[in-house]
């Protein structure tokens, strides 16, 4: 008997090439950010403030080649406030520190490029994943697959997706997901509380709860107050919150305070989620260890890119910590890295909240992020998935 012939495909030849030659042709000859400004479709409301817009880096890498990738670097805003980078640090990061770092480096090396944007620049993890993602893209494109196949292939084409009812208003946050729930867009909904008294905010969230399951049994609720409340006002009213029926509780306490985190997951039944408390997967072994969250809210941006995200959801699968698929208030573009290292993640229990397409008031790539009864889709083409619109990109740029 001989064994069956190997099949030689596109990837495989692709690979050989890059492994053998290693060739100046694959090195990295540019790295470009700009800067670009999108408003939203309505304000967005959260514990931290009100903003209107949402700021992005569009980052595009080059190799000698002619090979071409484009990534986006996103903070919630574009502004400090949620994990202290913003656009105008991830420009200067990327331009200063990480282009000079990895130009001349082969982009098949995707390890080798990390450790070298490690030694340029410490933290600064949305810049990196922005760069992690415009790589990714470059090399998904040359292999001609999307990047869910570098991570084991894809075991969904879609997921469920959540919508933040963050107007901070009840009446209009109910007429919100009543919409959402007849047009068969999003039936989990994560209410966004805590700027103002906390007793007022964890009542409105109740009567805001209450009111839209009366329209639909069949919804699911988070409640994220961003760091909002210290741990005694959080051991106070978060067990009304789990006795109105929320499913799941996001960050209630300071990122720092770790502690408090675990005495509460520890004291209340219903999840408590780490989100600002946990960013890359040394976050995620140090979490495991001290059992401070019941889920990790794995994000490309936070995480690092989408090759450490990886690694982080692999760190919280081995603990038994379920996921959930965060964002940083992507384009259709950013939205599309996490959607392909989602679709490779063997278990997603609380499915993800990429909505920032949703949210933008014009979109940056050619075809829009697809969502599809209460999912969204996992697009198909090869890198990222999609494709970006110059024109719109241009449009938008900050002069
Ligand atoms: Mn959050």
């Amino acid at each position: 008997m001989t064994s069956p012939k190997p099949e030689t495909n596109a990837v495989t030849r692709h690979l050989a090439q890059a492994v053998a030659s290693c060739s100046r042709e694959d090195a990295i000859d540019r790295v470009e950010a700009v800067i670009v400004d999108v408003p939203l479709r309505r304000q967005h409301f959260h514990a931290s403030g009100t903003h209107a817009g949402q700021s992005l880096v569009i980052i595009t890498v080059g190799t000698r080649s002619g090979a071409v990738g484009v990534g986006e670097g996103s903070t919630p805003a574009g502004t400090a406030f949620w994990g202290g980078e913003c656009v105008e640090t991830i420009k200067v990061i990327i331009d200063q520190y990480l282009a000079p770092a990895i130009i001349g480096l082969n982009v098949f090396a995707h390890e080798t490029l990390l450790a070298a944007m490690d030694r340029a620049a410490a933290a600064n993890h949305f810049a990196k994943a922005g760069v992690d993602c415009a790589i990714h893209d470059l090399v998904g494109r040359v292999l001609n697959v999307p990047i869910g196949l570098l991570y084991g292939g894809r075991v969904r084409d879609s997921l469920p997706v959540l919508w933040a009812l963050a107007t901070s208003e009840l009446d209009a946050d109910v007429e919100d997901a009543r919409r959402m729930l007849d047009e068969r867009r999003h039936r989990f909904f994560k209410i966004k509380i805590g700027k103002g008294d906390p007793r007022v905010e964890a009542r409105r969230a109740i009567k805001t709860l209450e009111a839209i399951r009366a329209m639909s049994e069949d919804t699911l609720f988070s409640v994220d107050l961003n760091q909002a409340w210290d741990e005694p006002t959080s051991a106070r009213l978060l067990p009304s919150l789990q006795d109105a029926g929320f499913d799941i509780i996001e960050q209630p306490v300071e990122a720092w305070n770790v502690a408090a985190m675990a005495r509460l997951a520890d004291r209340l039944d219903i999840p408590i989620l780490s989100d600002e408390s946990l960013w890359d997967y040394h976050d995620v072994f140090d979490a495991a260890t001290r059992r401070s969250t019941d889920v990790y809210a794995v994000k490309v941006a936070k995480g690092g890119g989408i090759r450490r995200a990886y690694k982080a959801a692999n760190v919280a699968e081995a603990a038994g910590i379920p996921l959930y698929g965060g964002m940083a208030l992507e384009s259709s573009l950013g939205t599309a890295a996490g959607l392909q290292l989602f679709s490779a993640l063997s278990d997603l229990p609380w499915g993800c909240e990429l909505i920032g397409p949703r949210l933008l008031g014009d979109d940056l790539t050619t075809e829009p992020t697809v969502y599809r009864d209460f999912e969204v889709m996992i697009p198909h083409g090869p890198g990222l998935g999609v494709t970006v619109d110059p024109d719109k990109v241009a449009r938008w740029t900050r002069k």
